[in-house]
């Protein structure tokens, strides 16, 4: 499969974007926009997949410190995803860049025609110089998270096939863990980075064990 030398996919996590208290990191948002701008200045096809729609909404609703079930953080996605929205439209405009949402749900990769309507619309608005922002329809909901129909169930693996869909030579997971450590890095001040990896064996998923705070849920994993 040939591949776009010049496309990148940049995917941010809810960690990254939300702090604390659950309210929206501004300061992030605009730092996303700077260097996602910067990189579509230099010639970069640029497709953003953010998280932080849940987070955010949450935060929003005063309902951060709480544990919230499954329809309500489907119903903060619905507040917060506008919220992000609103937010990368107000730091991209800032550099002159248009954005474009899209929401999505396994079924629009799994089924042929969605497939392919949905990589014509990714290279459309590549075309026009649109930055899309991409998060799962998160507000439709799920069969869970358990599911074995699930093609994604986080928004790590919303961007690696993403990144296959537009056949992007290069994906970023921007979070708050700089990458593979053969053990927790929070934990342990010894933790060395594994800076690449040719297979992925059942070893390597072990180290890299679970989501590292109480807003992410990719880590190292
Ligand atoms: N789609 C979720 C959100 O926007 C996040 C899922 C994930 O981070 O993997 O809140």
């Amino acid at each position: 499969m040939e591949l776009y030398q010049n496309r990148m996919v940049v995917k941010v996590g809810s960690s990254t974007l939300t702090d604390e208290t659950g309210r929206s990191d501004i300061q992030s948002f605009e730092r996303v926009a700077r260097i996602l701008s910067g990189l579509q200045d230099r010639g970069i096809e640029v497709i953003l997949v953010s998280s932080g729609a849940v987070a955010a909404g949450l935060g929003l609703l005063d309902k951060a410190s709480s544990s919230a079930s499954p329809h309500r953080r489907q119903a903060a996605a619905a507040v917060g995803q506008r919220e992000i929205l609103r937010l990368y439209d107000r730091f991209f405009s800032k550099y002159g860049k248009t954005i474009g949402q899209i929401l999505l749900k396994d079924e629009d990769f799994l089924l042929e025609e969605r497939r392919k309507n949905l990589l014509r619309t990714f290279e459309e608005l590549l075309e026009l110089g649109v930055i899309p922002v991409v998060n799962e329809n998160d507000s439709v909901g799920s069969d869970g998270p358990q599911s074995e129909k699930r093609l994604f169930d986080n928004n790590d693996m919303l961007a690696a096939l993403t990144a296959v869909l537009c056949r992007a030579k290069r994906l970023a997971i921007l979070s708050d863990v700089d990458g593979l450590y053969d053990c927790d890095p929070r934990r342990n001040s010894n933790a060395e980075l594994i800076v690449k990896i040719d297979r992925v064996s059942d070893e390597l998923f072990r180290m890299a064990g679970g989501a590292g705070t109480r807003c992410g849920t990719g880590g190292m994993k």
